[in-house]
């Protein structure tokens, strides 16, 4: 080990990295196989708004220029659609990257963040990376117990982060039961609700889920803070943009330590124009209800239980270790996510993909599991 080494801040020298769904060409040079089909990363298998693809080809003659590093015509945008002023929002590199802001201008080393067990991996790399403490509250039915949530919160908490729904489970918050948690938050702890799947899990067809829309609460509590991304509805993951709405002293806090230029110019038109194309959205999310009924009925006829889940995945129990059934997939073409390092190892997460994809991953399950 170098001599430099014994300098490296103790956080980041113990950090995991995130591990990330494996890509279709790693598959393609490790096992020789092709048509492959990846379902783990909850990307929209629809695609971009084809006026998304067209704003960025408008935009590319300008790709030397510094982007707008206020995102005026993005903010202006998302203000107008989730009636809020533009300093109230956080453009982030994907929404990743405000839920990293908010810990970095609010987390000092040793002190606590809060979230649950089996959620998303994000919210302790952030924390320790800083040489903050994360702290997982237990789990009920795989998802957040708010009740437990409220035991572990102590004089050294400063920020909670509810993924709802939540990944990898599924699992979602109804709205007064959340809302009641938040107003009842100390208010100098900062809550994050975490809307990475908002327009799955607001789908009408779900029927009354109770779930809510977060960003219809920050006008009440200045110490919340709700993410949304342009990753999974709006089929922009490779472009990485996102946002934060919060109040706008929690914004002017995540500037300070926000790099100058983060959102790159393209991302910034194509999310200007997959919001304006709303016929995509809808397409996108009625394409991932129809999908969910494909893979829950096939888990049924199966014989495996699964997480009922209101995002563009599923997490299904494979009644067994997940990892050998994983790798088997891998050599049938199909790429899903094990999700033992979320403490789940007899679970598959799978997203929703195409119907001939959904057909092709389920064909390939019974023919794993059978073998
Ligand atoms: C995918 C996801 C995000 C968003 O990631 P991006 O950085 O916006 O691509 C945030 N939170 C959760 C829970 C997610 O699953």
């Amino acid at each position: 080990m170098h001599e430099f080494m014994k300098h490296a801040a103790p956080g980041v020298a113990g950090l995991q990295p995130y591990k990330a769904g494996k890509p279709i060409e790693e598959l393609e040079r490790e096992l020789g196989v092709s048509n492959i089909i990846k379902l783990a990363s909850n990307e929209n298998p629809l695609g971009p708004s084809p006026q998304a693809v067209a704003a960025m080809q408008a935009g590319l003659a300008d790709v030397w220029l510094y982007p707008d590093g206020n995102g005026f015509a993005l903010k202006e945008k998302l203000a107008a659609l989730h009636g809020v002023e533009r300093s109230q929002i956080t453009l982030g590199n994907g929404s990743s990257e405000p839920l990293e802001f908010i810990v970095r201008a609010f987390v000092q080393p040793g002190e606590e963040v809060l979230f649950s067990e089996h959620s998303f991996a994000i919210y302790p790399i952030v924390t320790q990376a800083v040489g903050g403490v994360g702290v997982a509250a237990p789990a009920k039915e795989w998802g957040y117990d708010l009740e437990a949530l409220k035991q572990k919160i102590s004089d050294k908490t400063r920020v909670v982060f509810i993924a709802n729904p939540n990944n990898p489970t599924g699992t979602w918050l109804a709205g007064p039961q959340l809302e009641a948690f938040i107003a009842a938050l100390p208010p100098e702890i900062i809550v994050v609700v975490d809307e990475a799947y908002y327009d799955y899990a607001s789908h009408p067809a779900l029927g009354a889920t109770g779930y809510p829309d977060a960003i219809e609460w920050v006008a009440k509590y200045p110490n919340l803070m709700v993410t949304r991304t342009f990753s999974k509805s709006y089929a922009l993951a490779g472009l990485r943009v996102g946002y934060a709405i919060s109040h706008p002293e929690v914004a002017e806090m995540m500037n300070r330590v926000r790099p100058p230029f983060n959102v790159n110019s393209l991302a910034m038109v194509a999310a200007v124009a997959a919001l304006e194309d709303g016929d995509h959205l809808r397409a996108s999310v009625q394409m991932n209800s129809d999908g969910m009924q494909q893979l829950t009925a096939a888990f049924s006829a199966m014989g495996l239980a699964y997480i009922p889940s209101v995002g563009n995945f599923i997490s299904v129990d494979v009644g067994r270790a997940a990892a050998p059934v994983y790798e088997a997939l891998l050599r049938e073409g199909v790429i899903v996510r094990p999700v033992a390092n979320y403490g789940m190892p007899h679970h598959l997460r799978v997203t929703v993909g195409l119907p001939e994809e959904n057909e092709r991953f389920v064909a390939a399950l019974q023919k794993v599991l059978t073998a």
